[in-house]
């Protein structure tokens, strides 16, 4: 079946290790997302190194937020982005920087539906291109981080800068009604949500969303652990994506850039060397076994019933199990590749 992986982020020089991971994987081609700096002359470059791949990669780029507090940011950001699309470049890529990070002049968090990216959400939709949006983040990520964290393992590590509970950010509430925002107001863009618009802990509430708004849809990266927890969660996952197979798509979040690289072990993973064999490989060549063999168990997840035990996702500090999804083959269609086709149409 074709698949094509709708969320990874490639540094053009690691294109040619990506390839090497979805000819393994069975990927037919990636939506690789720009690195914050995705616009002007670096997107050039970017989109001309990608181009060699013929049709392996699509391009999402980014908006200039370092302009934010400029007062003509809103013209050039809109006119930036039409060189961008006319340059190559297929979708927008919003960071959660965006909510959580960004400040006005007096110092203030900038809310995810500021008026200064109306004209931009509306020319996004003009041009034809999704606006792929990471905003807020799992409801652990504001919850005391101990055993009863389903993320403790990662808040607890190198990622313990992730934990927005009790430091003065906004509220996961707010900054999810904000985005709501935005795609209500419009309706001609296309929004994709990433990580099942930060909702694969609660579907009841993504589920609403998805019914008021045509124009949202949601990818499962970076998602799959909670979503398969066996018992909990499991059932209710099959449900979801029996009725929305029309607006999920398949992602995983792959990650190729040098820190991670250099340590041989798929970023995404947040697993370290302890927890897995990787001896008597390159980097790179463990670096591209590491990817590859997530990506396959994305795949277990989506078109089979299998227990996975130990998943390479690591989450809590002990090892858990999920079980897949087992999808219709129609339904594995539209979430691999048709859903995403249909956008880009
Ligand atoms: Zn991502």
């Amino acid at each position: 079946m074709k698949i094509i992986d709708a969320h990874a982020h490639v540094f053009p020089h690691y294109a040619e290790m990506a390839v090497k991971v979805m000819d393994k994987a069975g990927i037919d081609s990636t939506v690789t997302l720009e690195w914050h700096d995705g616009f002007g002359k670096v997107l050039k470059e970017h989109l001309k190194i990608f181009s060699n791949f013929k049709g392996r990669f699509k391009v999402f780029g980014n908006i200039d937020m370092s302009m934010i507090n400029e007062p003509n940011f809103p013209r050039q950001a809109v006119e930036e982005l039409e060189r961008s699309v006319e340059a190559g470049m297929v979708g927008l890529k919003i960071y959660k920087n965006l909510g959580l990070e960004l400040k006005d002049r007096d110092g203030k968090f900038i809310p995810i539906d500021d008026e200064r990216f109306d004209t931009i959400w509306d020319k996004a939709g003009e041009l034809g291109i999704p606006v792929l949006i990471h905003s807020a983040d799992p409801s652990f990520f504001w919850q005391p981080i101990n055993e009863e964290n389903f993320w403790e393992g990662v808040l607890q590590g190198e990622y313990a800068h992730w934990s927005y509970y009790r430091k003065g950010f906004p509220s996961r509430e707010e900054l999810l009604s904000e985005r709501n925002n935005i795609i209500r107001r419009h309706p001609k863009t296309i929004f994709i949500g990433a990580h099942i618009g930060s909702s694969a802990d609660n579907l009841d509430y993504i589920t609403q969303v998805l019914e008021r708004y045509p124009n949202f849809y949601v990818d499962i990266s970076a998602r799959i652990p909670i979503l398969g927890l066996q018992g909990l969660s499991r059932k209710r996952s099959v449900e979801f994506f029996n009725k929305y197979c029309d607006r999920i798509l398949f992602g995983t979040d792959l990650i190729y850039d040098d820190e991670h690289v250099a340590t041989g072990i798929q970023s995404q993973t947040f697993l370290s060397e302890e927890d897995i064999d990787i001896s008597g490989l390159t980097n790179i060549e463990a670096y591209i076994k590491t990817s590859a063999d997530f990506v396959k168990s994305h795949i277990n997840f989506i078109s089979t019933s299998k227990i996975q035990t130990n998943p390479p996702f690591k989450r809590i500090k002990d090892s858990y199990v999920i079980k897949g999804l087992g999808l219709s083959e129609e339904i594995q269609k539209k979430i691999y590749n048709r859903n995403i086709e249909q956008i880009f149409k």
